[in-house]
């Protein structure tokens, strides 16, 4: 009899740990923000500049689908990507709960679209599934909600687009567009005039090159090249190396703006490109702007290779040949998550 006991207890365990998608207590509400019925757009032609560049507008490169709590009851979703991403999963880690929580799915969200909504165990299902489809319920916070401070997004999903966003989640960067010349002063190297086109590109252009720098080929490419340190005669070795590589993953902020007169503008968290290479970065290698605007970022002058090539055997070496060289590749192997085809406005790709 104890015997017997025992074992309904265990199937009755067994069965409520092991709940899967198909449970019917949890159905997974799912949203799209595709039109503009259903969601807003960021970066659009004429939105203030002061707003496209406030702080509001950072984001982890990781998280380019990017979910915050506005109050306790109110999220908002924003897909900074200038591509539209489909079947994404949004998860929510709620302190005091063991585990992040399948939150709601997306079918679509259009590039740059933005929406704020409540959440839904405030205006539909308490019922959900943690990441190992364990069932959870967040009824205690249909009321109340979830103070802003108590929790963190993500999201997750199995397209070969959000796969390869979710790579950059390796780097450290922040990015933010950034208007470096408010007073719009003649005399310095920056646009004068930033427009939501430029920064709709910057962000594409910044995207592949976190996913270009995530890539084991960049870092074994720079690893193995004979690469000068700042005092432009000492090769670095290769424990300098890996050191310096991790310095340019370990980036946080990144203020991304739009030079003129010249290609780049590099140092802090200031990462400036020029028009040029906002048009280009789809279909050429920017890397000997890029990364040298990079190697300024993490500490290097124009004396060593990081910037600037130098010759070894009468051929250019150093860190943007190298990774330049693998630029090229993903290029032509269309592996860079934004492309010419999925970019979503392509007047911007002739500017
Ligand atoms: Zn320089």
């Amino acid at each position: 009899m104890k015997k017997a006991i025992l074992s309904a207890l265990f199937v009755g365990a067994l069965f409520f740990s092991c709940s899967k998608d198909d449970s019917e207590n949890v159905a997974t509400v799912e949203y799209s923000f595709d039109t503009d019925a259903n969601s807003g757009l960021m970066f659009k032609d004429g939105d203030a500049v002061a707003t496209m560049t406030s702080e509001a507008m950072r984001f982890d490169i990781g998280k380019v689908l990017r979910v915050k709590a506005i109050n306790e009851t109110t999220i908002e979703v924003a897909n900074f990507a200038p591509v539209d991403i489909e079947d994404a999963t949004i998860l929510v880690t709620i302190e005091g709960q063991p585990k992040p929580i399948k939150l709601f799915k997306i079918k679509k969200i259009r590039a740059h679209g933005v929406k704020e909504i409540k959440y839904p165990f405030v205006e539909k299902t308490t019922n959900f599934f943690d990441t190992e489809n364990a069932e959870v319920s967040l009824s205690q916070y249909r009321t109340t909600g979830i103070a802003t401070t108590k929790v963190t997004f993500d999201f997750t999903g199995e397209t070969e687009l959000i796969q390869k966003l979710k790579l950059a989640a390796k780097l450290k960067w922040k990015v933010k567009p950034h208007d470096f010349d408010p007073t719009h002063d003649p005399n310095n190297n920056w646009k004068d005039n930033v427009t939501a086109a430029d920064f709709r590109r910057y962000i594409g252009f910044i995207i592949n090159n976190a996913y270009l720098m995530q890539t084991e080929e960049a870092k074994n490419a720079f690893l193995e090249e004979p690469i000068y340190g700042n005092d432009g005669v000492t090769l670095m070795t290769l424990e300098e190396k890996k050191v310096a590589f991790q310095k340019f993953i370990d980036i946080t902020n990144i203020n991304g703006g739009v030079v003129v007169n010249v290609s780049g503008l590099g140092g802090g968290a200031t990462f400036g490109v020029a028009n040029h290479v906002l048009h280009d970065y789809l279909t050429k290698d920017p890397c000997f702007i890029t990364i040298h605007e990079m190697g300024h970022m993490i500490g290097y002058n124009h004396d060593s290779s990081m910037t600037y090539p130098k010759k070894i055997d009468n051929v250019d070496r150093g860190a943007t040949v190298a990774i330049g060289k693998i630029y090229t590749q993903l290029l032509k192997s269309d592996a860079f998550p934004i492309k010419v085809k999925n970019y979503y406005m392509p007047s911007d790709l002739l500017l």
